[in-house]
């Protein structure tokens, strides 16, 4: 399997090679050359797998149709490293549970960070500890955080050899919660620095820090931010598992609803439709940030300016742009890479927008991809949340909630939808007290996490200060 970019370049990469890299060298976006198709008998043998020997041999039997520059026994050996019920709470990993006459919710949040992060960010961490101990390298990831990217990158490489990670957040601006998630964490290979700032002054800081070339080289910065190839190809496998559970036989579609921000959780449910994962609609549920819904809506993709961007009870799916979507509108376009670039980098440049409104292939993206979307409030937040707890006694948290509101308008007679729960009510307590008028409930290895000794420096927003910290702990 060779990989090449949403823009058109000529060059193609393996795996491995992608895999410690950010955004294609051309700008654009990492994706396979084609889509491996799976064969009714293949999919039959997949649900026999998943029933009989879990999750991870599942994962495992999808990246190898991706993966094909990691042995055999060294690529099995690593799912089943990182897919564990000591890890994900259950030995179904994601299980489904029963809403109502047709709905599920698929359970992707009982990882360490809570967070449906955890499911490609806990493989990425094994995957990189391969890799680098392979090539005989290291690399110090630098990122921005406003709260669970970061905790679920911390979690997945604390303790990994060759890794450290240097993690910015805005100072006092987390969720306590949060950051105690974050700061409790000794691990040596583990910094974190709170910024006296906002999380743009954080996002400054690592571009800043990357676009010094000959710093970024010199100390092999890397990322692991939500466009790695890697991460999407991890979150496939749920959809596979997903469908799996929620049918008997292989006739049956399956919907999914998924509470979306930088589209990549949604793009990995595209990349499982496209290998022919007999999924129905792809329901692309959006905040108050409705970059995405507008788009499936009228055909116009239009970036919000940092004014028009609002701070949310969802806070994960509080975008601007959405990072992932080049990899659909290339799909969309017939691959054609020249148009694409001309879309992402041309006219958003440019204009801030681009109207595929009077392209023919728009049409495609309702009916040949399946893709339809919503939005939804902090009043339909707030409504879902309470009458899910009054209806069925579940407790779900703010983003699932947008999920669940727009899967319920959007779903149709006869196809069960799934709606993918991105994380637990106790990631955002304060919502749902404002929803129930009760805190949720903590998970037990969470009891009393805010008194633990914190691991935190605090730093002006001065990307010189953070240099001088990664050179210093690299000389170390
Ligand atoms: C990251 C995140 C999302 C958005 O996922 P995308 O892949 O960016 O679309 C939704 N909910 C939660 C809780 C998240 O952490």
């Amino acid at each position: 399997m060779l990989y090449l970019s949403t823009r058109g370049a000529p060059e193609r990469k393996r795996f491995c090679e992608i895999l410690l890299e950010g955004l294609a060298p051309d700008g654009g976006l990492y994706l396979p050359e084609t889509y491996p198709q799976i064969s009714d008998a293949t999919l039959s043998r997949l649900r026999t797998v998943y029933h009989t020997q879990g999750y991870a041999d599942l994962a495992f039997e999808i990246l190898s149709l991706y993966i094909d520059d990691i042995p055999a026994d060294d690529l099995r050996a690593l799912c089943r490293k990182t897919y564990t019920a000591e890890v994900f709470g259950t030995g179904e990993i994601v299980p489904l549970r029963h809403l109502e006459d047709g709905v599920w919710i698929e359970a992707l949040s009982n990882g360490p960070t809570l967070a449906f992060k955890d499911m490609a960010m806990q493989l990425l961490g094994n995957l990189f500890e391969y890799e680098l101990a392979r090539r005989g390298e290291e690399l110090n990831i630098l990122g921005a955080t406003s709260g669970d990217t970061g905790s679920a990158a911390e979690y997945a490489m604390r303790g990994k050899k060759g890794v450290r990670v240097f993690m910015t957040s805005p100072a006092g601006r987390m969720s306590p919660f949060q950051q105690a998630q974050m700061f409790s964490l000794q691990d040596a290979n583990i910094y974190n620095i709170a910024i006296e700032g906002v999380f743009d002054d954080c996002q400054d800081i690592v571009k800043a820090v990357s676009n010094d070339l000959e710093f970024k080289r010199q100390y092999k910065i890397g990322t692991v931010n939500s466009i790695n190839w890697a991460r999407l190809l991890a979150q496939v496998v749920y959809y596979f598992a997903g469908y799996i559970q929620a049918t008997e036989s292989n006739a049956q579609k399956v919907s999914f609803s998924v509470p979306s921000g930088n589209f990549g959780n949604v793009c990995a449910g595209h990349v499982a439709r496209q290998m022919g994962l007999p999924i129905d609609k792809l329901v692309v549920a959006t905040n108050e940030n409705d970059v995405l819904d507008e788009f499936f809506r009228t055909g116009v993709y239009r970036v919000r300016g940092s004014a028009d961007t609002f701070e949310t009870s969802s806070p994960s799916m509080d975008i601007s742009k959405a990072s992932n979507f080049e990899r659909f509108v290339f799909d969309l376009l017939g691959r054609d890479g020249a148009a694409t670039k001309a879309l992402f980098c041309d006219a958003l440049n440019r204009d801030g927008r681009f109207d595929l409104r009077s392209d023919p292939r728009f049409a495609d993206a309702a009916g040949k991809y399946g893709f339809v979307s919503g939005k939804s409030t902090h009043a339909d937040r707030l409504a879902t949340i309470k009458a899910t707890w009054e209806q069925h006694g579940m407790v779900i948290d703010t983003h699932t909630a947008d999920g669940l509101k727009v899967a319920l308008e959007r779903r149709v007679a006869g196809v069960p939808i799934v709606v993918l729960e991105t994380a637990l009510p106790i990631k955002f307590a304060a919502t749902i007290v404002e929803a129930l008028g009760r805190e949720p409930e903590r998970p037990a290895k969470f009891e009393g996490i805010e008194a633990l000794p914190k691991k935190v420096q605090v730093m002006k927003a001065d990307a010189a200060a953070v240099k001088a910290l990664i050179a210093r702990e690299c000389a170390a």
